[in-house]
């Protein structure tokens, strides 16, 4: 606790009267806290894109001189341009956090079909090859809202969902409406998520697993969907299992 004000003396030089505020700097002392852990996770991930380019540009630039039609080349490009979408992303992620903070999250609606929207976001999955999305409920399921940022959430679910659960074959992602509303769900069956963790997952940089020894990551992801949904009047919840995996999902107004 920290005090602030005036102390006021008597004739006999005991103080006789306090005047101030009690200043609670528990609070204060955790945002500071979860600030500088923060700013710690982001340089690490940042870091680590950075050297994985530093050393394929080094390598290139070696491998060129020595031989300069090597068919090890693209490899070592591929390898560069993967660590620097990575690197893209995580500054796109602080870059929105901004804007929520300004209350510059701005929306521009379209109509659109929710499935093709989801087969042309996820076709990374398919290429991928270590998942399974299949999509199911009402395939015709027309949606208005800002097509960016809807596809932003369920990539965010969906790299989670292989994230967090890479041995879950299917990712199930459901189109219906409830009471009301559109309502897609996207569902795996990984390791799942403790009852004492899911009140905090959609705050700002919360991370189950906060040492990021196991899985990279800023703690941003759900915070900027649960952002977006709200922006959109919809919803946003999780349901989920420990050892039998996770549902993610929102609700927005039907088109
Ligand atoms: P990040 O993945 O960068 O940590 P997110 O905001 O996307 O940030 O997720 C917050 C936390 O929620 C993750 O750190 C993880 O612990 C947990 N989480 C998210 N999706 C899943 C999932 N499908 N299965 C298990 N845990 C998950």
């Amino acid at each position: 606790i920290r005090v602030q004000g005036k102390v006021y003396y008597g004739s006999i030089s005991k103080p006789s009267r306090i005047l101030g505020t009690l200043l609670d700097i528990t609070e204060f002392k955790r945002l500071q806290q979860q600030k500088d852990d923060f700013i710690s996770v982001a340089s690490h991930e940042l870091k680590t894109p950075m050297t994985s380019i530093k050393a394929s540009m080094q390598l290139l630039d070696r491998l060129i001189k020595v031989d300069p039609t090597s068919d090890k080349i693209p490899q070592f490009i591929d390898r560069g341009n993967s660590s620097l979408n990575k690197m893209l992303q995580l500054v796109d992620g602080l870059l929105n956090v901004s804007k929520i903070s300004a209350g510059q999250l701005a929306l521009q609606k379209t109509y659109f079909s929710a499935a093709s929207m989801i087969n042309e976001c996820c076709d990374h999955i398919r290429l991928a090859g270590t998942h399974t999305l299949v999509l199911e409920g009402d395939t015709g399921l027309e949606l208005h809202a800002d097509r960016d940022r809807i596809e932003q959430v369920i990539v965010n679910f969906v790299n989670n969902a292989v994230k967090y659960a890479p041995d879950s074959h299917n990712i199930i992602i459901n189109l219906g409406k409830a009471n009301d509303m559109a309502k897609i769900s996207v569902q795996d069956f990984g390791r799942g998520i403790s009852p004492e963790y899911l009140p905090h997952l959609f705050e700002r940089y919360y991370r189950v697993d906060s040492s990021g020894i196991q899985y990279s990551g800023l703690g941003l992801g759900l915070y900027i969907s649960a952002e977006i949904i709200k922006r959109h009047g919809g919803k946003m919840g999780v349901e989920s299992e420990v050892g039998k995996g996770s549902t993610f999902w929102f609700t927005i107004p039907l088109a």
